[in-house]
C-alpha cells in the first residue's frame, strides 16, 4: 500500500495507517519525500500516525524480512507485523515513548561486570574452537560455522565465551535455543554468567508486555544478549555480532504455522547480512548442516570428547525378542534392564527411563467386540489417563471420562493396549525396590505432569538435588539437560521410527537417543559406569549399530547415501502444498487444480509434483487434510516455481464453485520438516 505523509519519514519507522474503515500498523517499507507523487489518478491517503518514539528498524532487519517473506512465500507486511511484539500493534506514540523511557531507565545506563559469575578454564580443545572461531570471524565476518561436539563436550561453554568476546567488542549476541521453558537450567547459567550485562529473554511464554520490554531493549540497543528461541531471530539488535543456534537440529526451529521459517537457515542468512559470526552446535547437526559443511559452506570445528575425559555411556541394545513374552499387549521390561536399574538405586545413582508416550495407554479396547477408543472428530484413537480416569484426544483435546462399560456391547472388560508413561511409572514403582525395601522415588515429566506453572522447575530440581531415583518420561526429558546423578538412561520402545513413512525419522530417532544417552554419565567421576539401554525387536539395524559406536558420521554418511540414492534433501528441495477442508474430496479436488495449474507454468518444468495424500492424521476436528509434495533438484528452480504458481493457487481459492469443493485453508511449507 501507498500513503502520503505532512513530514518524510525514514525507512522501517512505524506507522499507523487507515485502511478502508480499520485503522491498521504498518511499515515504512521504502523512504519517501512528504510531496505525494501524482500517480496515474491515484490519490493516495495521508498516513495516520507515526511512531517516531522509537528509532526505526534498520534497512538490514527489513531486508531480512524480505528475504524470509520472498523465500517462504509469504506477504511482507503480514511476516514483518507477525514477528513484531503485539504490543507494538496495539500502543500509541505516546505510550510508546513511555514504555521506551522506563527501558531506557531500566536498562539504559552504565553497567559495571563485577558480579558477573567466573568462567572454568578452557579445555585445550575448547581454546582451539574459540580462537578458529575468532579467526574466521576476522577473515570473513558473517561466516557460518559448525560447531559438533559430543554431549557434554563444553559447547555451551563456548557459546558464553563467544559472547562474552562478542560483548567485549560491544557488539550484541543472539543465542537461540529450542524451547526455553524445557530448560530453565540453561537460562540460568547465562544469566549467573552474565550478571552485571543486561540479558533478555525473548520467547513465547512471555506475557505481551515483557515481550515488547525485552524486545525495546534488543532495539534500543540496551540488551547486550538476547537469549530466545525462534522467534527472537527476528529479534532487532543495532548492534549485532554473533547468532548462536544451539542444537541446531531441533525441528523446534521451524515455525510450524503462519509463515513457516526456520530460525536456524534464516540465522545462516542474518549472519551475512550483518557481519555477524553465525554458530551452529549440536551433537547430531541436521544432515542439511552436515552436508554443507562437508562442501566447506560452512566451516567446521569439533569437539569430539567429554569435559573430563568422560567416555560416553556404553549402549546396550536389548533383543526383545528374547525376551519373555508379556501378559496383555504391554511391552515388558526386560529382566535385565530391571536389574540394571535396581543395580542403579543400590549405588544411589539416579535413572533416567524414556517413552515418546503420554498418558496411560494409547487406546482402550474390547476383546469381545473389538471396539476401541477412536475419537468421533479425528483420524485418531483417545489415548487412555487413568489419573484423571478419561479419555483423551491429543489431536483435538476432547476429554471424556472413561466408560464403565464398552460403548458398543456392554463388556465390563474393557482394558488397556499398549503403554504410555503413566503405565511405565506404574510398572516400575512395582519392579523396583531399594535393597531395605523401600519403594524407589520415581518422578514423570512429561506434557501432562507439567501443566501446573512451575510444576516442571519444581520437578526438574528435585532431580538434581538428588531427591528422585528414577526419572521416567517423554523427550522433555533427553533435551539440554546437564543431569549430574543419572548414570542409566534407557528407552524402552523406540522401533517405532525405524519404518516411518517420514524420511527424516531415522535421522529424528538417531538424534533423540544420542541427545538421551548424553543425558547420562555427565559427572566424569561416573561416566566410565555409565549406561544407555535400548530395548528393540531389530538390534541388528544399522541405526542401532552407529549409535552403539556413537558414530554420528557414519550414520550421517549411511543416510546422506540412501537420501542420494532417492534424490531427498539435501540433493533436492521440496515444499509442501497442503489442503483442508471439510470432505477429503474438496481438499483433493483444490491440490489436483493446483497441478492442473503447474502444468501450464514455464517455471514447473524444472519441478516433479507428486500426487496428493492425506497427512499422517488425516483428520483433525472435522477437518480433512491433504497435502502435495513439490520437488525439485534446484533451490533457485523451486523458488521461481512456487513464486509463479502461489498466484494462480490464490485464485483457484477464490474461484470454487460450488460449497462442496471449497477448501478452509490452504498453506505452502518450504523446506517442509514433516513429510
Ligand atoms: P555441552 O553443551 O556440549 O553438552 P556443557 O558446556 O554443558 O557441554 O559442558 C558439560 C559440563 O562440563 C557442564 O557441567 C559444564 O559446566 C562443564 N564444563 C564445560 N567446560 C568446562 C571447562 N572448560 N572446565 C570445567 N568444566 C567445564
Ligand atoms: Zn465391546
Ligand atoms: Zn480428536
Amino acid at each position: 500500500m501507498s500513503y502520503t505523509s505532512a513530514s518524510a519519514l525514514a525507512a522501517g519507522t512505524l506507522v499507523r495507517v487507515p485502511l478502508g474503515r480499520r485503522v491498521v500498523s504498518g511499515i515504512v517499507w521504502d523512504e519517501f519525500a512528504s510531496a505525494p507523487s501524482a500517480d496515474a489518478g491515484v490519490e493516495l491517503r495521508p498516513i495516520g500516525e507515526a511512531l517516531t518514539a522509537l528509532p526505526p528498524l534498520s534497512t538490514d532487519w527489513c531486508r531480512l524480512i524480505s528475504f524470509a517473506a520472498g523465500y517462504y512465500q509469504r506477504g511482507i507486511g503480514e511476516l514483518a507485523l507477525s514477528v513484531l511484539p503485539p504490543q507494538l500493534r496495539q500502543l500509541t506514540d505516546a505510550q510508546l515513548l513511555g514504555r521506551r523511557a522506563k527501558v531506557d531507565k531500566l536498562l539504559g545506563g552504565a553497567v559495571s561486570a563485577s558480579g558477573a559469575g567466573s568462567a572454568p578454564e578452557l579445555s585445550a580443545e575448547q581454546s582451539v574452537v574459540l580462537q578458529r572461531l575468532a579467526e574466521q570471524a576476522r577473515a570473513e565476518p558473517g561466516a557460518t560455522t559448525l560447531l559438533h561436539g559430543v554431549t557434554g563436550s563444553g559447547k555451551t561453554e563456548v557459546y558464553l565465551q563467544a559472547a562474552a568476546q562478542a560483548l567485549a567488542a560491544g557488539r550484541q549476541a543472539l543465542v537461540l535455543v529450542p524451547e526455553i521453558n524445557l530448560t530453565p537450567q540453561l537460562e540460568a547459567r547465562f544469566v549467573e554468567r552474565f550478571a552485571g550485562h543486561r540479558i533478555v529473554a525473548l520467547h513465547s511464554g512471555l506475557t505481551p508486555a515483557q515481550r515488547l520490554r525485552n524486545w525495546l531493549a534488543a532495539h534500543l540497543g540496551h540488551a547486550d544478549l538476547v537469549l530466545g528461541t525462534r522467534l527472537a531471530i527476528f529479534a532487532s539488535m543495532p548492534r549485532l555480532g554473533l547468532i548462536v543456534v544451539d542444537e541446531e537440529h531441533d525441528p523446534s526451529y521451524k515455525q510450524q504455522e503462519g509463515a513457516r521459517y526456520s530460525a536456524r537457515d534464516l540465522a545462516v542468512y542474518r549472519g551475512k547480512l550483518e557481519a555477524a559470526t553465525v554458530v551452529l552446535g549440536s551433537a547430531t547437526p541436521s544432515l542439511e548442516t552436515w552436508q554443507r559443511a562437508r562442501q566447506g559452506r560452512y566451516h567446521a570445528l569439533s569437539l569430539p570428547r567429554r569435559i573430563g575425559g568422560g567416555a560416553l555411556p556404553a549402549v546396550r541394545l536389548v533383543d526383545m525378542n528374547k525376551a519373555p513374552k508379556a501378559k496383555g499387549a504391554t511391552t515388558p521390561l526386560a529382566p535385565q534392564l530391571v536389574e540394571a536399574l535396581n543395580d542403579r538405586l543400590a549405588r544411589g545413582e539416579q535413572s533416567l527411563v524414556f517413552l515418546n508416550r503420554r498418558g496411560y495407554a494409547p487406546v482402550l479396547h474390547c476383546a469381545d467386540c473389538g471396539w476401541k477408543s477412536g475419537c468421533p472428530h479425528c483420524s485418531a484413537w483417545r489415548v487412555f489417563h487413568k489419573i484423571d480416569r478419561t479419555l483423551r484426544c491429543h489431536h483435538c483435546g476432547l476429554a471424556e471420562r472413561v466408560p464403565r462399560a464398552c460403548p458398543d456391547c456392554g463388556n465390563l472388560d474393557i482394558a488397556p493396549l499398549g503403554r504410555g508413561t503413566e503405565r511405565l511409572e506404574e510398572q516400575l514403582a512395582t519392579l523396583l525396590r531399594h535393597a531395605d525395601g523401600r519403594p524407589a522415588r520415581i518422578a514423570r515429566i512429561d506434557a501432562d505432569s507439567t501443566r501446573a506453572k512451575g510444576a516442571l522447575e519444581a520437578q526438574l530440581g528435585a532431580v538434581h538435588a538428588g531427591d528422585v531415583d528414577v526419572l521416567v518420561g517423554t523427550q522433555m526429558i533427553t533435551k539440554g539437560h546437564d543431569f549430574r546423578r543419572i548414570t542409566l538412561v534407557a528407552a524402552v520402545n523406540p522401533d517405532a521410527s525405524l519404518f516411518s513413512s517420514d524420511f527424516r525419522a531415522p535421522e529424528r530417532l538417531f538424534a533423540l537417543l544420542m541427545q538421551a544417552a548424553g543425558r547420562a554419565g555427565r559427572d566424569a567421576r561416573q561416566a566410565g559406569r555409565s549406561e544407555m539401554w535400548v530395548q528393540t525387536w531389530h538390534p541388528a539395524h544399522p541405526l542401532y549399530e552407529a549409535l552403539i559406536r556413537h558414530d554420528f558420521a557414519a550414520f550421517a554418511a549411511s543416510q546422506l547415501a540412501e537420501r542420494e540414492a532417492a534424490g531427498l534433501p539435501p540433493w533436492s528441495h521440496l515444499a509442501m502444498l497442503r489442503a483442508e477442508a471439510r470432505t477429503p474430496q474438496a481438499a483433493t479436488a483444490f491440490l489436483s487444480g493446483a497441478a492442473e495449474r503447474a502444468a501450464g507454468l514455464a517455471a514447473a518444468d524444472a519441478v516433479t509434483l507428486y500426487p496428493p495424500v492425506p497427512t499422517s492424521v488425516a483428520r483433525v476436528a472435522n477437518v480433512e487434510r491433504m497435502q502435495m509434495l513439490v520437488e525439485s533438484p534446484s533451490r533457485a528452480a523451486l523458488q521461481r516455481f512456487l513464486s509463479a504458481w502461489l498466484p494462480a493457487l490464490h485464485e483457484l481459492r477464490r474461484t470454487a464453485k460450488s460449497a462442496d469443493s471449497r477448501i478452509l485453508r490452504w498453506a505452502v511449507d518450504v523446506d517442509p520438516l514433516s513429510i
